[in-house]
């Protein structure tokens, strides 16, 4: 098996960080120490550079039919996409066909990646009904890799709402079949009366948007899933939290014994509702609604306390025409943003370069953690034996994010112009090269599907 040595970098290892060399032994990581002047078929010098592991971002829609238009990123520019920003796994969304079988989506997913993942892959198969037929299958899909399923308390147009008795059915079978229910926490009678008042105020602007769904909505949604999830002892992940008070509910649920976490993702570090007021603003509609700087001021701390497990990026492009659909109207705008290149250096640059997250606690958030709740068992560490999945990344390096540095086809960058510290040089999926600087050193299609397995017990 060849062998490579990465030599001389500043390596994170859970709470360490030291200078330390890396042996990686054909598509794994061999040991991590000072190795001397062992022997290598290749050295690669990081000296000056951190060495960390591949970004794991498990909130990510490629191929997806929403709100009358498909998702720019497929697997292919997708995973480009995201290797460019340092992140060598992926998971994925796949609505069950209406009427079809949710264990269908797996060979859908398997399909739609031949020969188009660059970087390895997973997906959550979301609901599209619940009936019992349906959540007989959650079995299978644990048995097949896929035990993280969603379930959506808002979409009733594009099919997919499932409403609270439901929802109890689902995490009830949830729990029984040793899977992980995510939750899209809005509350649908809320979200839905408060589109009906904007509207029919004629109020039509992108911000009422985030006035048509105010804290409330989301909040309510977390109550609601919290207190089934208590009921059933079904494992619930809140995904894309936004408020201040989501992460006091977490805290408030686990001190009661339930099997409760959540992430939030980039933009709501960084934004606040005040982007929906530009000209331009329907570019940054998404569901949950950006909020207040209050809510942005509150995130930041639970990430570091723990009341917060992860940062996605809920990379949901959509191109301008789409989202132009709905200029004259804020419910007709397709809800996302592109994201999936963006996260770990935002990650970086607004969490570590600007103190607000130690650098350890950085790895666990864009990596290990995700690596870990999803229960992707080879990736999101340096640890011996992981895949070797590796970023090399120059912390000192500064650069203006944006179109002119991006690596998607979508025709807006959500994160133009921000001041960037800290920069990506190298990414290493399973041993391989595939990102050097600029260019695209390995061909897509190499990317496997990885069989997740969830841990009985989450230890974060
Ligand atoms: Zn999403």
């Amino acid at each position: 098996m060849k062998t490579k040595i990465i030599r001389g970098g500043t390596v994170v290892l859970a709470q360490t960080v030291s200078q330390q060399d890396v042996l990686i032994r054909g598509e794994a990581i061999a040991a991590v120490g000072q190795l001397g002047e062992l022997a290598a078929d290749e050295i690669i010098d990081a000296g000056g550079l951190l060495v960390l592991p591949g970004g794991v971002d498990t909130h990510v829609h490629f191929n997806d039919a929403f709100m009358g238009t498909v998702s720019v990123h497929d697997y292919r520019t997708g995973t480009i996409a995201a290797a460019f920003g340092g992140t060598t796994s992926v998971i994925d969304f796949a609505n069950q066909p209406f009427g079809g079988t949710l264990l269908s989506t797996v060979d859908m997913k398997k399909e739609e990646a031949r020969g188009k993942a660059l970087i390895d892959w997973n997906f959550h198969p979301s609901f599209t009904d619940t009936s019992d037929r349906t959540l007989a299958e959650i079995r299978a899909c644990v048995a097949a890799g896929a035990p993280s399923l969603k379930a959506y308390m808002t979409y009733r147009d594009e099919g997919l709402l499932v409403e609270p008795p439901d929802l109890k059915r689902v995490l009830a079978a949830v729990a029984e079949a040793g899977a992980m229910l995510l939750v899209h926490a809005e509350d649908n009678d809320l979200a839905e009366a408060g589109i009906a008042r904007e509207l029919a105020g004629g109020r039509t602007a992108p911000i009422y948007h985030a006035r048509s769904k105010p804290h409330l909505v989301e909040n309510k949604a977390n109550e609601t899933a919290v207190r089934l999830a208590r009921e059933t002892g079904g494992r619930l992940f809140i995904v894309h939290m936004t408020t201040a008070e989501g992460p006091e509910l977490i805290a408030k649920a686990r001190a009661a014994g339930a099997d409760v976490w959540g992430e939030t993702c980039t933009h709501y570090l960084i934004y606040t509702e005040a982007m929906l007021e530009r000209e331009d603003g329907l570019k940054w509609v998404c569901s949950p609604p950006l909020r207040t700087q209050a809510d942005v001021d509150a995130l930041w701390p639970s990430l570091v306390s723990g009341l917060l497990s992860q940062v996605t990026s809920d990379d949901a492009a959509y191109w301008m025409e789409a989202k132009r659909f709905g200029k004259d109207r804020f419910d007709l705008i397709p809800n996302g943003m592109p994201g999936i290149e963006p996260r770990f250096h935002l990650l970086y640059s607004e969490g570590v370069a600007k103190g607000r997250l130690s650098l350890p606690r950085f790895v666990e958030l864009v990596a290990t953690n995700p690596a870990h709740i999803y229960g992707m068992r080879q990736k999101g560490s340096l640890l011996p034996g992981k895949d070797a999945d590796i970023v090399l990344f120059d912390p000192t390096a500064r650069w203006t994010m944006g179109q002119a540095t991006s690596h998607s086809p979508c025709d807006y960058h959500a994160f133009e112009g921000l001041e960037i510290t800290g920069r990506v040089q190298k990414v290493f999926s399973r041993g391989d090269l595939i990102v050097d600087g600029d260019e695209l050193v390995a061909e897509p299609g190499r990317g496997r599907y990885v069989h997740c397995v969830l841990p009985e017990r989450l230890s974060i």
